[in-house]
């Protein structure tokens, strides 16, 4: 990672409008926005799989949204060759319970807008936006084991690395995940919760191609969901009770791929060969404020939600994208964008987004676990209703892939002034 040492003997400050602490593909893109919309911005952040024994596995499906958010930020030609698209969804009833709901499939051509979006590994997405990042004029990186908010004054905020290096910033870009530090710095509660269900990610081979397909197939423990990958290939998100799951993490590679070929029913053909897996507990957040105090949260520290509807990543780089909007229209006007004004705005902005996902994700998610049968019936009746009424599908799909409304302006069209390389 080509990031600039914490370590800094002088103690000097650097001065900055924003902070972003935290790297991960939030917190990078966040900072990317930030410094190419006219921000003076500094990341800090730790490196990317610094931890060996706890690699991300994950990929992301980036819904169209996103891809324009990266385009637009000059990170997508770095992403395009390695991601694969998304062009249509195959929902399969697997959980062998009576009362079947109808198998069903959403078209993305019935849009007419192109892919639903497009599918690449966590590592890549990374490695592009880190790329993009050191080209940012405005934007400095710092990699840190860890920094924290030693301060927070009335017109700034004091963020210091474990290795000694100050940042005085006067909005901070909490994008410091889940567990966000800077979330509690900023005294802002949360209300979390946990599901009994984990996920497993991994990626593997198959013998027959994908079509650009994605297939879900609903079990009662919680879906197991193939998504593209370029080739034969497509990433997996298992969700199973968490002492199957815990088993399932210890069997051998062979016992694994059998598995995997035995829930796909012979969809993709054979399974030849499967990459590493890690586990994930699903659980929930939610945060009393997404801005308090000079702190504006971003990406996980934001939100968790259920890896159900590739929902996560896709509100948090909704998250950046306002955020930046947000922060530039004050900078370039001459106003504070750490102001309780700009704080609150950005608040406002993205708080029906999120609650309206963290919500239908949870609803969707429990739908399958619950046993009872009317809340079945209801499923099922949802299930054949959208198979049957276009238009209702075609909604369906439209908010599935992005709200309606408040949608930044970077991720629409080709905004002026935000394209830090020409693609
Ligand atoms: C199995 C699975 C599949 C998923 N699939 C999808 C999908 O298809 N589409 C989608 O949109 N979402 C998906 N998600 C969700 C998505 O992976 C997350 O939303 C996303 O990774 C969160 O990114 P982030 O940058 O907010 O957080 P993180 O990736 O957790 O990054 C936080 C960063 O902050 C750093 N950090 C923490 N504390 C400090 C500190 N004190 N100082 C400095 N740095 C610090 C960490 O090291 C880390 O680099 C999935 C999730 C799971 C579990």
């Amino acid at each position: 990672m080509m990031m600039e040492n914490g370590t800094n003997n002088t103690k000097t400050a650097i001065a900055a409008d924003a902070v972003v602490v935290g790297a991960g593909p939030a917190g990078l893109a966040a900072a990317i926005a930030l410094g190419a919309s006219g921000c003076k911005t500094v990341c800090v952040g730790q490196k990317f799989n610094a931890d060996p024994a706890r690699p991300d596995t994950r990929t992301t499906a980036l819904l169209q949204t996103s891809v324009l958010f990266l385009r637009n930020l000059g990170v997508w030609h770095r992403c395009a060759e390695k991601a694969a698209p998304l062009t249509a969804i195959r929902m399969i009833d697997d959980t062998g319970r009576l009362l079947r709901a109808p198998d069903i499939e959403f078209h993305s051509d019935e849009l007419g807008t192109g892919p639903f979006g497009h599918n690449i590994i966590n590592s890549d997405l990374v490695g592009a936006l880190l790329e993009t990042a050191q080209s940012v004029p405005l934007l400095r990186l710092i990699e840190t084991r860890s920094a924290a908010i030693t301060r927070i004054a009335a017109d700034h905020v004091h963020v210091e690395t474990a290795e000694g290096q100050r940042i005085d910033a006067r909005l901070v870009a909490a994008a410091d995940g889940r567990n966000s530090g800077c979330r509690d710095a900023a005294g802002i509660a949360t209300k979390s919760w946990a599901y009994e269900q984990t996920a497993m990610a991994c990626n593997f081979e198959h013998t027959e191609p994908h079509g650009s397909c994605s297939n879900e197939f609903h079990r009662m423990a919680g879906p197991f969901t193939t998504v593209p990958l370029p080739g034969n290939a497509s990433s997996l998100v298992w969700v199973e009770r968490p002492d199957t799951a815990s088993s399932l993490m210890q069997i051998g590679d062979e016992e694994f791929r059998e598995r995997i070929a035995e829930r796909l029913h012979g969809l993709l053909g054979q399974v030849t060969g499967v990459g590493p897996r890690a586990s994930f507990p699903l659980s929930g957040l939610t945060p009393a404020a997404f801005a308090r105090n000079r702190v504006s949260l971003v990406g996980e520290a934001a939100h968790v939600i259920p890896p159900i509807g590739a929902q996560g990543l896709n509100l948090g780089f909704r998250d950046a994208a306002t955020l930046a909007e947000h922060a530039s229209r004050a900078v370039t006007a001459g106003r504070d964008p750490g102001s309780d004004a700009a704080l609150s705005a950005y608040h406002n902005a993205r708080r029906g987004d999120v609650l309206t996902r963290t919500i239908a994700v949870d609803l969707l998610n429990r739908s399958l676990l619950a046993d009872a049968v009317p809340l079945q019936a209801l499923r099922g009746a949802g299930l054949h209703l959208l198979k049957r009424i276009a238009p209702l599908r075609r909604l369906a799909m439209r908010q599935g892939v992005a709200p309606a409304l408040n949608l930044p302006e970077l991720m629409q069209g080709q905004p002026a002034g935000a394209s830090v390389s020409g693609n």
